[in-house]
């Protein structure tokens, strides 16, 4: 099902140096094809990285994308990061140039890859880190790549790339990779998300659809019975369906036995809950999604000697950084760093699965959403919810009158002082932030870095 190229005719443009952009203009240089790489930032790292691709024989060209020059190129290759209106797609797409992703030109150079494709609004990285895991568990070569850290090409770059690969996609990326055609496709769940970057909630929905493009009658599907949404999208498939919920529906993978205490995955219990390591009812479901994914690449991992592998695995499973993960216990306050939280239904999660009276950090640069949304789980939960960054007026608007708002004028490190001086022993500080960090860091870690180093005290 991989469509074809011919990566010698023109000049490919490769737009976007991040990490993936570098591997993409590496592999490409390395098929031949005639480069033209370009990013907009400035920073020195850049432009070393920019001399290092000249050296491959790369045209590289930083602090700018020369448009015309990308409106001729026979094709453009998009890192995940540039959004889909950005002014050098623009250009390529006014043009009628084809753009693909990164991981679509991966997929050209390794057509026999076998992979599990994990896409969703949330729980995406968690689910393609536990996959990765669990299939290593059962004795199969794999490792996680695409938007979870490692782009594909970088795979596709060395000697031997691994057999397997559980394989992160973003709803860009399946905008733009044409030749997806997973072994075994998971959708975590569908929610509201990227209102800033799509037209509609329809228009976001639809790109995520295309995980199912290649879809017949043997596709094997990980679906999220607890989510309607999901549910009404994959029905218009064909298909395999193994279905996960936590709600005490019956499925295929569910939370059953006495006491609901057991994950129990095609009729059989897999573990206790209580000995999954990490928090919250949405990563039973991720832990639920992840194990029925590796049994649907081979039935022969129902096996019990699997299964009791496959246990261990989820046993020794840890948070991955910046999602709910515990960073410190300080005169009785828990500090938990969920920076990857960057929507409402994620934060709302996250809040859901606190046990002690919580401080939250809300705020950052506003994505779209309305807050209110988060009120009940804050009542629930939530002693104070402080509001910060650029949307804390928007965060006060929509919790008016409904929760315990204090607004926070400055920078994170008022915030952080804030927390430190209203925490009581027994409390948890959580930052769970529902926006974007682009008002005041460069990305998510460096937010979650900061919040882990306040915490600690060494901020
Ligand atoms: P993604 O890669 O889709 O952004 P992550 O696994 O990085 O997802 O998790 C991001 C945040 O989303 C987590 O910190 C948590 O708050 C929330 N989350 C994780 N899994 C789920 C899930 N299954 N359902 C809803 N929210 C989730």
């Amino acid at each position: 099902m991989t469509a074809s190229y011919d990566w010698t005719r023109g000049d490919i443009a490769v737009v976007g140096l991040g990490r993936s952009g570098v591997s993409a203009t590496t592999l490409l240089r390395r098929l031949g094809a005639r480069v033209y790489a370009s990013d907009a930032g400035t920073s020195a790292e850049l432009a070393s990285q920019g001399d290092a691709l000249r050296s491959l024989g790369a045209d590289v060209q930083v602090a700018g994308h020369d448009l015309a020059r990308i409106a001729q190129a026979s094709l453009v290759v998009t890192s995940p990061g540039v959004a889909p209106d950005a002014p050098p797609l623009a250009s390529a797409r006014g043009a009628g140039v084809p753009i693909i992703s990164e991981i679509e030109l991966a997929l050209a150079v390794m057509p026999g890859l076998r992979y599990v494709a994990v896409t969703g609004t949330n729980g995406k990285s968690t689910v393609t880190a536990l996959v990765a895991h669990l299939l290593r568990s059962v004795g199969v070569e794999a490792e996680a790549a695409g938007n979870i850290g490692t782009p594909l090409s970088e795979l596709a770059l060395r000697p031997s790339p691994p057999p397997w690969v559980a394989l992160e996609v973003s709803s860009f990326q399946l905008h733009d990779t044409p030749s997806i055609d997973p072994a075994v496709g998971v959708l975590t769940n569908l929610a509201p998300d990227h209102l800033d970057r799509y037209a509609s909630v329809d228009a976001y929905y639809a790109d995520k659809a295309l995980l199912f493009r290649h879809a017949t009658r043997t596709s094997q599907w990980v679906v999220n019975a607890d989510d309607p949404a999901s549910m009404a999208m994959v029905k218009a498939f064909p298909g395999v369906q193994h279905r996960f919920a936590t709600s005490g529906r019956l499925s295929d993978g569910f939370l059953g036995g006495k006491g609901k205490q057991h994950l129990i995955v095609r009729d059989e219990s897999l573990l206790l809950r209580s000995e999954l390591p990490l928090l919250g009812d949405h990563n039973v479901a991720n832990a639920l999604a992840a194990a029925l994914a590796v049994m649907a690449t081979d039935d022969a991992h129902e096996s019990l000697d699997d299964r009791a592998r496959l246990a261990a695995g989820l046993r020794s499973f840890r948070a991955l950084p910046h999602r709910l993960e515990p960073v410190a216990e300080v005169k009785g306050v828990l500090w938990v760093n969920d920076s990857k939280a960057t929507n409402v239904a994620s934060a709302r999660v996250a809040i859901d699965s606190m046990t002690r009276p919580t401080i939250l950090l809300l705020g950052g640069r506003h994505k779209g959403e309305p807050y209110s949304s988060l009120i009940d789980a804050i009542a629930r939960h939530c002693r104070v919810v402080f509001a910060y960054g650029e949307a804390a007026p928007i965060i006060e608007h929509d919790l008016a009158g409904r929760a315990a708002v204090q607004r926070i004028e400055g920078g994170f490190d008022a915030v952080m002082r804030q927390a430190h001086a209203l925490a009581r022993p027994g409390d948890a500080v959580l930052l769970a932030p529902a926006c974007s960090s682009f008002d005041m860091f460069k990305n998510y870690e460096e937010r979650g870095r900061a919040f882990a180093a306040a915490a600690k005290g060494e901020g």
